[in-house]
């Protein structure tokens, strides 16, 4: 038997117990006389006393073990003295004084320390996984990403939400973005695709009568810019029958809610029933779409105040498009580098430049006053409410995005600046009624901002044919703290509605049939309306847990880059393989 307890199981009632551990060396320190050891698994910490006048051979032994040893140790539970406990430790009532000890396994110098939670380079960090996750934080994390998902699937089933497992193997299905493909040896010339999401399946699920399905559901995008992305990441994936947007909300967050209070209890959710903005509203407000409700710093808009200004920036822009501006309290203390950074944010998306007005004592100081009158700067201060001490941002462009956005990440840098953007509270929103498409200038024709299967509003279906551009769509996502945690739609479930809309999009009545053909023919055989979302389920965790990135929620991730630095894939297959697949690397 390799224990009869855990490493963090002992307390003062086992007095006296003789116990048998196993675990790791997590450290040692030699007191000459006395070898100290905590022993470590995932359960905890436990100290482990040796000494010679209990067993010599013992002793001599735990002299040669090193960090992070396998051992298994006998001896007997002794209650430390008050007053000399650790308080630290969940079992620092007590210490097991050793009569025996196997080293079961050595170990090598591990490449980073375990034991302490010290800034390691995440490459080394990656390629040694295993070792990465004996640390606690990490351990901690994958033990609470259980916890989460264990819940989260209860109250699914409580809810009536029967959980189907989908295929890896099957055919595209477009969530935006590339694909992975998988080559089939059975059929030459012929490819599987991994899917982005199960949005074809799951809907096809309603057609079949399921009604209510959900899948803790693993999702493959290939994309260029990593980022903070992986190539496959889990969601929360599910579908209701006989729904509209408002039954799928309330069931989220419903769920959220009660998932957050009780597994992150140190967070204040900030306001229930979740906040509602319209996806304009957002953008005007905030800049952005997935806003940061933490705090307030409003964005105004002051395109009727500049029309014919002397300022020709303003001018131009309030002619044609919009004119916006973002008071921060504080703000005239920003120096000139600051004010240089934010004008670099503003450009990397998308604006020309980034105007200011800065509120010192005696009165408002800025490279632009001289273009207005001084009761036009009165008026636009006054529109701005600033007041001395603030700064004034102006972000001005014809596209009502990129003046909406640049201020909105000018936003977040000043909420992060002073302060406002608290890890203990949980601010979350829904952001509904978006566009049906975005105009993709690259390609020059029309794209869907969620998936083709999201449904347009009911009022706007003939709009379709006169200017799609303006149609909303029966769409919503679910924000917090500035993160896009999930997004979903009410689907279209008539064929003829569905084919118009591919139709839209410029895909061709061949393409339709080839790539769409199954789910059209399903819609004619009585699809019931339907709509569903996905919460991307790292996002939260990692928000939780209060950690940069997701792959800190991850056991395996890949790296920024894609790569798989423990297994080294992606890496190339040997000829015969390639040949019995039927494939051919052509060098590029
Ligand atoms: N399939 C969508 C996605 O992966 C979510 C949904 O519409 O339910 O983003």
């Amino acid at each position: 038997m390799y224990r009869t307890h855990t490493c963090g199981e002992l307390r003062a009632s086992h007095d006296s117990e003789t116990v048998t551990l196993s675990g790791w060396v997590h450290r040692r320190r030699d007191h000459g006389e006395l070898i100290f050891i905590d022993l470590r698994d995932r359960y905890g910490l436990t100290q482990i006393v040796f000494d010679p006048a209990l067993n010599k051979e013992a002793h001599a032994l735990a002299e040669t073990v090193r960090s992070e040893f396998v051992l298994k140790v006998t001896g007997k539970v002794w209650v430390r003295p008050a007053g000399l406990e650790n308080k630290e430790l969940a079992t620092g009532a007590i210490e097991v004084r050793i009569t025996e000890i196997e080293i079961l396994n050595k170990a090598k110098t591990p490449p980073f320390e375990i034991d302490q939670d010290k800034e390691v380079n995440e490459e080394l960090r990656l390629k040694y996984r295993y070792l990465d996750l004996r640390k606690e934080r990490m351990k901690n994390n994958l033990v609470f990403r259980h916890k989460f998902i264990k819940r989260l699937r209860d109250l699914m089933d409580e809810r009536g939400f029967c959980e189907v497992e989908t295929p890896m193997l099957m055919k595209g299905t477009p969530e935006g973005s590339r694909e992975f493909i998988v080559p089939a040896r059975l059929y030459p010339g012929t490819f599987y695709v991994l899917p982005q999401s199960p949005q074809q399946l799951k809907q096809l699920l309603m057609v079949s009568g399921m009604d209510k399905y959900f899948q803790i559901a693993r999702c493959f995008r290939d994309e260029d810019s990593r980022g903070d992305r992986q190539p496959e990441f889990t969601q929360l994936d599910l579908e209701m029958s006989f729904v509209e947007e408002e039954d799928v909300m309330s069931l989220n967050e419903e769920v959220l809610t009660i998932l957050l209070k009780e597994l992150v209890p140190e967070k204040e959710i900030m306001q229930t029933p979740f906040p509602r903005l319209t996806w304009h509203d957002a953008m005007s407000r905030f800049g952005t779409d997935k806003p940061d409700l933490r705090f307030g710093m409003e964005i105004r808009d002051v395109t009727e105040l500049v029309k014919g200004c002397d300022f020709k920036v303003f001018a131009d822009a309030a002619a044609k498009g919009y004119v916006k501006c973002l008071t921060v309290e504080g703000g005239a203390e920003f120096s000139r580098k600051e004010i240089d950074d934010m004008t670099e944010l503003a450009k990397v998306y998308g604006a020309k430049g980034l105007a200011y007005i800065q509120m010192e004592a005696d009165g408002p100081k800025a490279p632009i006053a001289k273009f207005f009158k001084p009761e036009e700067l009165e008026a636009l201060v006054k529109a701005a409410e600033a007041k001395t001490g603030d700064i004034i941002f102006f972000s001005a462009s014809d596209s009502f995005e990129v003046a909406c956005n640049a201020l909105g990440y000018v936003r977040l840098a000043c909420g992060d600046r002073f302060k406002l953007r608290d890890p203990k509270k949980l601010a979350l929103l829904w952001v509904t009624d978006f566009p049906l498409f975005e105009y993709s200038e690259a390609e020059k024709r029309l794209a869907s901002a969620h998936h083709p299967f999201t449904a347009p509003k009911d009022d706007q279906i003939a709009q379709l044919d006169t200017d799609p551009k303006n149609v909303l769509a029966k769409a919503y996502d679910i924000a917090m703290n500035g993160s896009e945690i999930g997004g979903g739609s009410i689907r279209i479930h008539s064929p003829i509605v569905q084919e118009k809309i591919f139709k839209t999009l410029g895909i061709s009545d061949v393409e339709i049939g080839r790539r769409f053909g199954h789910i059209l023919e399903a819609f004619e055989y009585g699809a019931p309306p339907h709509g569903g979302i996905a919460l991307g389920l790292d996002r939260i965790l990692m928000l939780l847990r209060d950690e940069p990135n997701i792959r800190e929620v991850i056991a395996f991730p890949k790296d920024s880059k894609a790569k798989d630095l423990l297994t080294g894939a992606p890496s190339s297959l040997p000829d015969e393989t390639l040949k019995e697949m039927h494939v051919k690397c052509v060098e590029e």
